[in-house]
């Protein structure tokens, strides 16, 4: 059967002939939001957390996400966990910079977030989003891995419909 436009009254045909229409663009994303490949990175205490949540009473490996990377050029989302000082900083803005589009990054802790405890201090950043885009933070000193799965499942969500 050949479709030369799709209208309205088509979507019954279409669902009858078992077809779903879609653009490449949503394949992909749903693909990417499914599997993301965060780089393994942390600092302080909040990266404790993030072991735990890969371990096997949480499980991280539910949500495939699992395949935690050495390497920023096979990561796909950068997981700040903890503060990022001032001596870091150069680091990270590297590491950031050789991860290939498209990328994520979620700031997990109030480190992360905003400076935490330390914000007043003159070696720590006030949060991540000073140096990049952060597209979620997830709140907490530090936060459970229940905390992180949360995160890691509302970014799913931006990344689905974006
Ligand atoms: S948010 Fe709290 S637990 Fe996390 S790195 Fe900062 S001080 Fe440590």
């Amino acid at each position: 059967m050949v479709l030369k436009s799709i209208e309205e009254n088509d979507v019954e045909v279409l669902e009858k002939h078992n077809i779903i229409v879609t653009t490449l663009e949503k394949v992909w994303n749903w693909g990417r939001a499914r599997s993301f490949w965060p780089l393994s990175y942390g600092c302080n205490c909040c990266p404790i957390e993030l072991m735990a949540a890969g371990a096997g009473r949480f499980d991280i490996a539910r949500y495939g996400y699992e395949v935690f990377r050495a390497s920023p050029r096979q990561a796909d989302l950068l997981i700040v966990a903890g503060p990022i000082t001032l001596k870091m900083k150069p680091a990270v803005e590297r590491v950031y910079a050789q991860m290939p589009e498209p990328k994520w990054v979620l700031a997990m802790g109030n480190c992360a977030t905003s400076g935490g405890p330390f914000r007043d201090g003159y070696s720590v950043l006030p949060g991540a989003d000073s140096l990049f885009k952060v597209d979620v933070f997830v709140p907490g000193c530090p936060p459970r891995p229940e905390a992180l799965f949360h995160g890691l499942l509302e970014l799913k969500k931006k990344v689905e419909s974006s």
